[in-house]
């Protein structure tokens, strides 16, 4: 969440309200402690993927070699710059992931893409929506737009996505489709598209189609009006409502963990009792 005084916006982005949906303090930690945030092996493994995916809708009939070593190379600047934690991965397995991850991008996923869009498109739209005076509007990247504005996210992940779940419930298909309506890449309904590569030694991929209508954008404008309002209202000085009912709160998937659960339980409270 972004305030902007002078206009009187406040602009959000799809991974906020992830955030705000899982954990509403998750959410504002992560926008008044942004030094605590941490990727982890597999957050800088998807960054660099992404990367090599960028340089070969750029290039095309970039070779898949040359695209395994845009890879990996990405991944040997990241491992450096960026702060990160390691996590369940075998770290002798990066590599191996990652040069996977791209050949089943290149061979599974790329036939069935049409080149010569557009890559790493940024945008800002107003939702239509005013709260406490502010107007909101949504802002992000959308990893690619085909040339007949059918949009895509690359997804690096530990298992397959599953479609019905995604239709009936996920986030960035109707803020990104709203984006692409709104500056007119597409029309409702808009089709947008999951490329899913599994972290696995043996290459496998997934193409995930979900369809979003107005009527998803206007379920996003119900259900964002009273979040905006709890979090105007309560600011960002004070505790929000705090989830730790999912498996992302822990240690190693928390980057606040220190600063909240953990400061309150530590290994000796969270380990299971004999049974
Ligand atoms: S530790 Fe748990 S409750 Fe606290 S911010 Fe993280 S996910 Fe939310």
């Amino acid at each position: 969440m972004r305030f902007h005084n002078a206009s009187g916006r406040v602009f959000i982005r799809q991974s906020w309200l992830n955030d705000v949906v899982m954990c509403p303090e998750r959410a504002r930690l992560g926008a008044t402690m942004p030094t605590m945030r941490s990727g982890s092996d597999a957050t800088i493994m998807g960054t660099a993927v992404h990367h090599a995916i960028e340089c070969a809708l750029n290039t095309p009939d970039m070779g898949l070699d040359v695209m395994q070593q845009h890879a990996l190379s990405k991944f040997t600047e990241l491992r450096v710059t960026e702060s990160w934690k390691q996590t369940n991965i075998d770290p002798d397995k990066y590599e191996v992931f990652i040069g996977s991850m791209c050949e089943s991008w290149h061979n599974d996923i790329a036939p069935n893409v049409e080149f010569g869009g557009q890559t790493e498109y940024k945008f800002a739209y107003p939702l239509g929506i005013e709260i406490a005076g502010w107007s909101v509007w949504c802002e992000g990247t959308i990893d690619y737009i085909d040339p007949k504005g059918v949009v895509y996210d690359w997804k690096t992940a530990s298992r397959a996505y599953n479609a019905r779940e995604k239709q009936a419930t996920a986030i960035q298909p109707t803020v990104y489709a709203g984006a692409v309506a709104a500056l007119g890449w597409s029309e409702f309904p808009v089709d947008f598209r999951y490329g899913v590569m599994i972290r696995n030694e043996k290459p496998k991929a997934q193409i995930v189609r979900v369809r979003r209508d107005e009527a998803h954008l206007r379920w996003l404008r119900h259900t964002l009006k009273p979040i905006m309002h709890t979090a105007i209202a309560l600011g960002e000085d004070r505790n929000w409502q705090m989830n730790d009912t999912h498996n992302l709160c822990s240690e190693r998937w928390c980057s606040y963990w220190s600063v909240c659960k953990g400061a309150f339980i530590s290994d000796i409270e969270l380990s299971v009792p004999e049974q």
